[in-house]
């Protein structure tokens, strides 16, 4: 096993600002994406795209970005029937949770993740999970990613790391650990390159980012932008 990093990459704001993490971090970072049917299915075409400029923009991390996977999880639309697959309102349902909660999607991802590494050599395990300041899914919680981390190096036998940088950071401190990895630049980046919306809007570019203004994503996405840069400030 190398030193080497994967990241969970999505092309939404929290996995950039991953990304950079891992690449001030690990002498060679590789990016996994996952197509499962979701609405906002534009946030897998943005990655390239942040993929290229944040390698650009930073001559120390251009030679450490490795290849992009993107796996598709039919399987998991099969399963999930909420708003995040099915063009349907995006409500709050009677156990607190947003009707976009797809049961067990970060367990999945991160299992998948570690096959990859698995096969490809990789110890680290980057993903941009956070129980600070979320939407109250249960699978990014700390416990519930740590207890992961235990099951997948028991059932594969290996000793993977799993990181998770954002975990106790709210939304305004992910953009500050942002300007401090990369900048202006890369908050720039973050800014205008990454998607956050469920409902894949990329139509107006707000002061936030793109996206409708209007549902949960947005609107968190608007509230940390607005905590880390005032709109009168
Ligand atoms: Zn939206």
């Amino acid at each position: 096993m190398t030193d080497h990093a994967l990241v969970l990459f999505s092309g939404g704001q929290d996995s950039a600002t991953c990304l950079a993490w891992a690449l001030e971090r690990f002498p060679q970072v590789e990016t996994i994406g996952f197509d499962y049917g979701q609405r906002h299915r534009v946030e897998l075409e943005v990655r390239a795209a942040f993929r290229d400029r944040v390698a650009g923009e930073n001559p120390r991390w251009a030679p450490r970005l490795g290849p992009d996977h993107l796996l598709t999880l039919d399987a998991l639309r099969e399963v999930s029937d909420t708003a995040l697959t099915r063009e349907t309102e995006i409500t709050m349902q009677a156990n607190g949770l947003p009707s976009t909660f797809v049961p067990g999607r970060n367990l999945l991802f991160l299992t998948f993740a570690a096959a990859l590494a698995y096969r490809r050599g990789l110890r680290h395990l980057v993903a941009g999970m956070c129980e600070t300041d979320y939407s109250g899914y249960p699978d990014c919680r700390d416990d519930t990613l740590k207890a992961l981390q235990v099951a997948i190096n028991l059932g594969m036998d290996r000793r993977f790391v799993l990181h998770t940088p954002l975990m106790w950071r709210d939304k305004k401190a992910t953009w500050e650990l942002a300007e401090r990895l990369g900048g202006a630049p890369l908050v720039e980046a973050i800014r205008t390159e990454t998607h956050s919306c469920y409902l894949g809007d990329r139509s107006t570019l707000h002061p936030w980012g793109f996206g409708c203004g209007a549902c949960p994503a947005c609107e968190l996405r608007r509230r940390g932008w607005e905590a880390y840069a005032p709109p009168h400030a």
